[in-house]
């Protein structure tokens, strides 16, 4: 561990975009590590900061020493920092909390204003000579004590900085700082040694005389292990201590995320294009930085081939990363990886309580995790040797996270590799068209499984025309004759069914009988859904819900037929037509509860589920033997939204729910339904053909200038008041515009698309305009956006307003 002395460079866990010089006091001299978290002083309050080193700039006028360092160890190793910095750099995103996003949450000491209002300001609240936003203030402070931030989004309207001041002034409120300590610490047990054996023991209680007797088989013992033997053990230790007996001592132990004990299994011989994929990753393993495309068909055996390189790394002493698109998948490959790798597997992903990804993260540091499996966020496991990078199914949209820091785990995959110096994987049977795109133009290379294991055949996929069936009554317009009669076979033969529709809830498309409206959700531009099982309707983008007996909003009539079809009615419609036929559902709404996942999968597994209906997480590498049949109710869902990829997520989804049919000793067969069985994205997925599908869909992308042919970045702003939003992004598109315009010649080959209003005009509240920023020259579109954000700093923080940079956008609607 390096210690720092003197000057440090720190990044400050607040929304500014560079870092700043603090200085070291003696007494913390020998704490002071880069990868720390230290408490430091920034204008009037005390903040977190994070040590990235010595400091490179010292010309930072006012120089303060730091407060306290907050940590015995670091949280992240010296060779992350560039990593930081050009997350923050290419997502414009603020440095300190770029790292903030990146280590477990709950771990942040930070201070906050609390604004209490005095006797004197209850009596003044009365005063007829108040402002109306003064009186709202007020109204709110009676309510008790009330954090400045809360105060300020509880107040949906600006309040003048002078406002406080003077109620300060004035003695109305008394405003103190507090200070907010972390939330997630080290879980410390007691356990318990054996003292003094030459005391007697016979004059003992039963009891106490048990405790001592375990010890001495024992070297020490858990408390909590005690106690199962000896109920009241909790208070026996204490005076057994004081008279010598035993010691007591407290122990980091790290809480478990794993559910059940593993059976080890041994690596399997490989077929030829495995050892093929394997050999020729593994050639490059000290070679530095080297990137690979796994294109492997469902089934071919992609898992085995990543344990195996993996094996290959952890033998030349380097770590391994595996990110996964889904909790739901973790479980399974976490699984696998531990029963061939053990105790070394740590898993990373948002499922975990605060205090258990705490102690994962621990692990890592500690060097005992020398694999790490996570969804998206694992990309920022703390690791210092890393041998590999694998990313699996890394065509999946879920590697893109929106909301707060805007990243994509799979490309920061391929950035971290090329610091690190080592390989990367991404696979994927499937491949994103950006990633084939880059094999095509030697920027990866391409490792291919082009074969099922064991010569097992992809499955047969027959097509089936929805539009036959439109006049069709009730749940056989969805379950057509062909699929029932397919599903009614399969059950006879005791083998299992798979499907697939796209779609949650019970009807998701609740119309008024009397008036034809549909049911809105409040504060979204979207309908809602019914979920019977929860007897609600409910909004799928903010929340929202209503009980499911809510009338009409426009007509007040409580008639309301349930249009639309989901994974919850389906489930109902099916216990109707096959009555012996064990049915289970996975979904977000069967899955949010700890364990469930691995339940629902157990059921499918031991074949006590004869079919199984999903979203599209049942779509995502699971492997189950016994399926043999997968319907897909209606492939079209997702080609009509208004976005360049919906072709490609659709042939991808339709290719990997397929792909789950035969995978065991029987062949598999698919009856995918769809109202347009012409589109080449179902014709390509039909005949599992991706070459096809590529070949079409790459033209389309170079005629259009789309990616990967251009680069883009999205505006979105959104604010709760439409006009203001309105103007707000109109504003914005000017200064765009005149950029473009005052540096022609830099910027000639930028686009600005925009500004309009965002196809879901609104989500949660606000209103949504967008400005679509495109250009071939990548550096060119980022230096734009640079400017622009410096040229019109003011415009881009915006109390109300509020204007999203989204790089490499993927959610565009
Ligand atoms: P993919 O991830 O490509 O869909 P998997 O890695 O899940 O495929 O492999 C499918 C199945 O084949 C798994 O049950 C796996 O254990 C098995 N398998 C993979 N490679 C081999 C092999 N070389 N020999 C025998 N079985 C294998
Ligand atoms: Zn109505
Ligand atoms: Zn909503």
């Amino acid at each position: 561990m390096k210690i720092l002395s003197g000057y440090i460079e720190v990044a400050v866990a607040l929304p500014v975009f560079h870092t700043f010089t603090y200085i070291v006091p003696e007494p913390f001299k020998d704490h002071a590590a880069p990868g720390t978290r230290i408490l430091v002083p920034f204008g009037r309050r005390r903040v977190t900061g994070y040590i990235f080193g010595p400091s490179r700039n010292s010309d930072q006028k006012e120089l303060k020493p730091i407060l306290d360092v907050l940590d015995e160890q670091p949280l992240f190793p010296p060779g992350m920092v560039p990593f930081f910095r050009w997350i923050a750099d290419y997502y414009k995103y603020p440095i300190g909390q770029v790292v903030k996003n990146a280590l477990p949450g709950g771990l942040n000491v930070y201070e906050y204003s609390l604004i209490t209002l005095t006797e004197q300001g209850r009596r003044a609240h009365k005063s007829e000579q108040l402002s109306p936003v003064a009186k709202i203030v007020l109204n709110q402070l009676l309510a008790g004590p009330c954090r400045l931030s809360k105060l300020y989004k509880k107040i949906d309207q600006k309040i003048p900085a002078t406002l406080l001041y003077n109620f300060e002034q004035s003695g109305w409120i008394t405003r103190k700082w507090e200070l907010k300590r972390a939330s997630t610490k080290a879980r410390l047990e007691r356990f318990i040694r054996l003292g003094d054996t030459s005391l007697p023991v016979d004059r003992l209680s039963k009891p106490r005389q048990k405790i001592i007797e375990l010890l001495k088989n024992e070297n020490e013992i858990a408390v909590n292990k005690v106690k199962a033997v000896v109920p009241t053990a909790a208070a026996l230790i204490k005076p057994l201590e004081s008279a010598g007996y035993l010691t007591i001592e407290h122990k980091r132990v790290y809480r478990d995320p794993f559910g059940e004990p593993i059976k080890p299994d041994v690596a399997p011989a490989l077929n030829r294009e495995q050892q093929r994929a394997v050999s020729h990753a593994c050639q490059y393993l000290n070679e530095g930085y080297h990137p690979f495309l796994l294109n492997g068909v469902t089934g071919s055996g992609k898992t085995e081939v990543y344990m195996q390189v993996a094996a290959e790394v952890l033998k030349k002493g380097r770590l391994v990363l595996v990110l996964v698109p889904e909790i739901a998948l973790i479980t399974q490959i976490e699984r696998r990886f531990r029963a061939r790798f053990g105790e070394c597997v740590c898993v990373l992903h948002s499922g975990l309580s605060a205090g258990e990804r705490y102690d994962q993260w621990t692990r890592i540091l500690l060097g005992e995790a020398t694999v790490a499996i996570g969804a998206r966020s694992a990309i920022f496991a703390p690791f210092g040797n890393l041998g590999v990078i694998i990313v699996d199914e890394e065509h999946d949209a879920s590697y893109k996270q929106e909301g707060t820091l805007r990243y994509n785990a799979r490309d920061l995959a391929v950035v971290r590799a090329k610091q690190n110096e080592c390989i990367v994987i991404l696979g994927s049977a499937t491949p994103s068209i950006q990633s084939y795109y880059n094999v095509t133009t030697n920027k990866f290379a391409e490792l291919t499984l082009s074969k099922r294991v064991e010569a097992r055949h992809l499955p047969d996929i027959r097509i089936v025309d929805l539009r036959q069936t439109r006049d069709a009554r009730g749940i056989q317009r969805f379950i057509t004759s062909e699929l029932q009669a397919a599903m009614k076979e399969t059950l006879d033969r005791g083998e299992q069914v798979l499907l697939f529709l796209n779609r949650r809830g019970y009807a998701s498309f609740p119309v008024c009988g009397a008036c034809g409206e549909a049911m809105r959700c409040k504060y979204c531009d979207i309908t809602l859904t019914l979920h019977q099982r929860s007897n609600a309707y409910r909004c799928h983008y903010c929340g929202y819900s209503r009980a499911a007996t809510s009338s009409c909003d426009i007509c007040g009539s409580a008639k309301i037929k349930h249009l639309g079809l989901g994974t919850e009615k389906l489930e109902d419609s099916l216990t109707a037509l096959f009555k012996n036929a064990r049915v289970a559902r996975m979904d977000r709404d069967t899955t949010s509860r700890k364990g469930s996942i691995i339940k629902i999968l157990k059921g499918v597994k031991n074949n006590s589920t004869d079919i199984l209906v999903g979203t599209q997480m049942v779509a995502k590498g699971h492997d189950f033997p016994n399926i043999t049949l997968v319907g897909i109710i209606c492939a079209d869902l997702s080609l009509s939204f208004p976005d360049f990829r919906a072709g490609e997520r659709t042939f991808q989804l339709l290719a990997q729910v397929a792909g789950r049919a035969g995978r065991g000793d029987r062949p598999g067969r698919v009856i995918l339904q769809t109202y347009n069985p012409e589109h080449f994205c179902i014709s390509a997925a039909r005949n599992q053909d991706f070459n096809s599908f590529y070949q079409q869909e790459i033209s389309f992308r170079q005629a259009l200038a789309y990616p990967p042919f251009t680069r883009m970045i999205q505006l979105k702003i959104s604010g709760k008041d439409p006009h203001e939003t309105e103007k707000h992004a109109n504003l914005i598109g000017d200064h765009c515009h005149n950029l473009k315009i005052n540096h022609s010649a830099h910027y000639q080959s930028l686009k600005i698309m925009g500004p309009i209003e965002a196809s879901l005009t609104r989500i949660a509240g606000r209103y949504r305009w967008q400005i679509l920023l495109k250009d071939s020259n990548a550096g060119a579109l980022h230096q734009f956006i640079n400017q622009l954000r410096s040229e019109c700093h003011s415009d881009f923080s915006h109390r109300r307003i509020q204007v999203a940079i989204d790089v490499d956008p993927v959610f565009l609607m």
